[in-house]
């Protein structure tokens, strides 16, 4: 790095010790325009050419004079992503690429299609993940390293480049926790929220977390007008504890209590995801117990039937059940959106696809019936039902219908 370069460029941890321009704040891009001795005006034009254009080498910056582009190209890189598959859903509903970054860690990234025409990408935050949620594919795999900014902002370029339209939204929903990477999340934000970065606007951009607390308020005190979406999957901490171990940290009580706090700081809807587990989570109490928990917040359920995870002994409702779930908490007044997850095939679940590349290690769950005859009430023993039909093939993160 050269004197020019800003103290805050994000360096991945086994990358070249250059900035990667992907990575930078339009103030950042300036002070590097300045230090290599070129006007500040030739930020924005850098800014113009890595984030509006996409471009993949700064030889491809044409309107910048030859000379300033040897010296930027001395002093920063442009980091970019090897797509290594690109996967379609059978319904043209999502792609699903597996991208190697440089040190040859792979990520999910997914461009979902709507009917209404909105284009999202779905963007990982982490190579794995180290917060082994019982069902998630990732958690199974382990954590590898978090992404930098530049390689978060890669996965939303490279699932641009392949969108027929405006990319409208950007979910932090694919592998790994942003809040447990939260500095390059939030930088990660920032560029694809501003009009000099990709334009999507801080509005359209939503970060899912497991529900790390003290993230939650540092995130609630940035002023941003990103969308929380917290994975709760649980009414009772007894139940929470045996999908989501984070819980033992930060109890269902507190997580509502920063969730809370999220709403009053800045005026964002909540979301609350909740993944349906046959015969774990899935039952009328939990659905009755989950409307009485989110009751007079500003809030909206999203319930997403299991995707199930090969060596993960864990199955999706039938869909009936999940219409009276569904049901059970409109009771309450919450609004529910229960996600078609389309395209199995494309295995577009947290890191299935990722998991299916490589070994994960064994799955952290126990089944019911193993569990001590004195377990949590909410844990419901029974008989196998019959797995969710794959109507018209499965999953693809973000279809949202009504039950
Ligand atoms: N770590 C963050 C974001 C990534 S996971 C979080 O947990 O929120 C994004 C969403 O996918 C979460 O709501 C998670 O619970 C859900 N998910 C993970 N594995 C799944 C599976 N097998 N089927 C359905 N949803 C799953
Ligand atoms: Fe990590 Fe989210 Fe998967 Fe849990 S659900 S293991 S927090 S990626």
């Amino acid at each position: 790095m050269t004197a020019a370069a800003p103290a805050a460029a994000p360096l991945s941890a086994a990358g070249p010790a250059t900035p990667d321009l992907r990575g930078l704040l339009l103030p950042e891009l300036t002070d590097l325009a300045r230090g290599l001795g070129a006007p500040a005006y030739r930020g924005r034009q850098i800014a113009r050419w890595v984030y509006g254009r996409g471009v993949e080498d700064i030889s491809e910056m044409t309107d910048l004079p030859i000379t300033f582009r040897e010296r930027l190209g001395g002093a920063a890189r442009i980091g970019t992503l090897t797509v290594r598959r690109s996967t379609d859903a059978a319904d043209g509903s999502a792609t699903k690429l597996l991208a190697a970054c440089g040190d040859g860690q792979t990520v999910e990234c997914v461009l979902m299609r709507f009917d209404d025409g909105r284009r999202s990408a779905c963007v990982s935050t982490q190579a794995g993940c180290a917060m082994g949620c019982a069902f998630c594919a990732t958690g199974l795999g382990g954590f590898a390293r978090n992404l930098t900014a530049g390689e978060i902002i890669s996965q939303a370029l490279a699932i641009r480049a392949r969108a027929d339209r405006r990319l409208s939204n950007v979910v932090f929903m694919g592998m790994g926790e942003p809040l447990a990477n939260y500095e390059a999340t939030v930088r990660a934000a920032r560029i694809l929220a501003a009009p000099w970065g990709l334009g999507i606007g801080m509005r359209h951009l939503t970060i899912s977390t497991v529900g790390l607390v003290p993230q939650i308020r540092r995130l609630a005190g940035e002023g941003l007008q990103i969308t929380l979406a917290v994975s709760l999957h649980a009414p009772t901490d007894a139940l929470r504890r045996r999908l989501v171990p984070v819980t033992e940290r930060y109890p269902i009580a507190e997580l509502m209590a920063a969730c809370r706090d999220y709403l009053a700081a800045t005026g964002r809807r909540l979301t609350f995801e909740y993944v349906l587990i046959d015969g774990v989570n899935d039952g009328d109490a939990e659905g009755r117990a989950l409307g009485r928990l989110l009751r007079g917040l500003l809030c909206h359920v999203n319930v997403i039937p299991l995707n199930p995870v090969p060596g993960i002994p864990l199955r999706r409702p039938a869909v009936a059940r999940v219409r009276a779930f569904a049901r059970c908490v409109r009771a309450a007044g919450i609004p529910v959106t229960v996600r078609i997850e389309r395209g199995t095939e494309i295995q577009a679940a947290c890191g299935q696809l990722r998991l299916a590349d490589g070994s994960g290690r064994a799955s952290r769950w126990t089944p019911a019936d193993r569990l001590p005859a004195n377990s949590p009430a909410t844990v419901r023993s029974k008989p196998a039902r019959r797995a969710m039909p794959a109507a018209g093939g499965a999953p693809a993160r973000g279809r949202e219908g009504r039950a």
